[in-house]
């Protein structure tokens, strides 16, 4: 293999930046050209292709976000959108494709391999919700961004004998809830993998205020009720002040932390000698600690992520 494209899609991780760079360097350590897709799928078929070179990599291990850009290009879902991204590929001589994304992204290069077009997956999300990996490249450190949050609201909650709920981001996958809800030391955890029962909540809340709990800190991933709503109820049924914080976008900015660093150069290397071995339609992951790859079409068909039980029991216990 001569020449590889990396690109990055989806929602930004820190850790993508890590990434590009070990793609890069590992290319050029083996002889092989490398270049950079701007804007991901969009700018793959905008041709927004430029050769990358030791130098473009430079100081990006410790930058948050991606270099190279990330967008949403759902047009990438049509067939012929894709057979024209091919055509840019072939016209600069490429020969197969990082992409560093989530499991949307993973779709995109799932179907270029399906059209012929070899690519390997390489989870970048914050979200952990990827299949045949235990962490994905981003999410340790959005984590310790949300805990960092966390103590904050119970300095002031507690100040104000306050409740205080927080909406934490993962899409449809409660494990930044559920980390966070274990390292924050919050009293009630709410993920969509688990059904949410509004009285149980209340009967904790007034559990804790009869342990003399000055405080009492919910933590909530996206999509499952409206929180906004939520504290309203809770208010009206406790008596007690009752807020919800929404921490939005400033989870996916930030450096990314050390073991993101670590787990996105090994993927990244990982991935170029897959490609140099003549592997395609292979996604990226870790487990127990260890580089593995599967079918990037089995895993995103048939494997599913099991939940962490031990951690939800342990959230509960510790409450
Ligand atoms: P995150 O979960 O962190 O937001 P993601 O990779 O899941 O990341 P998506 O917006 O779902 O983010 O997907 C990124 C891009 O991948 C899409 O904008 C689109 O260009 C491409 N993509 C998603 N689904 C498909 C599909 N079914 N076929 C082809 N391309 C797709």
């Amino acid at each position: 293999i001569k020449k590889i494209g990396i690109l990055t899609s989806g929602g930004d991780a820190p850790g993508m930046n890590p990434a590009i760079r070990a793609v890069v360097r590992t290319c050029l350590a083996n002889g092989i050209e490398v270049y950079g897709i701007y804007d991901g799928y969009a700018g793959l078929h905008a041709d927004k292709i430029v050769k990358l070179e030791r130098r473009s990599v430079s100081d990006v291990i410790n930058r948050g976000g991606t270099f190279l850009g990330t967008a949403r290009f759902p047009e990438f879902k049509e067939e012929q959108v894709r057979r024209e991204a091919i055509q840019n590929l072939e016209k600069h001589g490429i020969e197969a494709l990082v992409v560093v994304g989530g499991d949307g992204s993973y779709m995109g290069a799932k179907k270029l391999s399906e059209m012929g077009y070899p690519c390997i997956g390489v989870p970048g999300t914050i979200d952990n919700d990827i299949a045949g990996t235990d962490y994905t490249i981003g999410f340790m450190t959005c984590l310790n961004t949300i805990v960092d949050a966390v103590d904050r609201l119970r300095d002031t909650s507690s100040s104000h004998n306050r409740i205080s709920i927080v909406e934490i981001m993962g899409r449809y996958c409660g494990d930044l809830t559920l980390w966070a809800s274990v390292a924050g030391g919050s009293e009630y955890v709410i993920v969509p993998e688990k059904d949410f029962c509004e009285e149980a909540l209340l009967a904790q809340l007034a559990d804790g205020e009869a342990k003399g709990k000055k405080h009492a800190i919910i933590a909530i991933t996206e999509h499952v009720t409206d929180v906004n709503a939520l504290a309203k109820r809770i208010e009206e049924q406790t008596g007690r002040e009752t807020r919800a914080t929404i921490l939005g976008h400033i989870q996916r900015g930030g450096a990314p932390m050390a073991f993101d660093r670590v787990l996105a150069s090994r993927m990244g290397v990982f991935s170029v000698e897959l490609l140099m071995k003549g592997e395609s339609a292979r996604c990226i992951g870790i487990q127990n600690g260890k580089m593995v790859h599967h079918d990037i079409i089995h895993c995103l068909e048939d494997m599913k992520r099991p939940f962490r039980e031990d951690l939800f029991e342990l959230s509960n216990v510790l409450f």
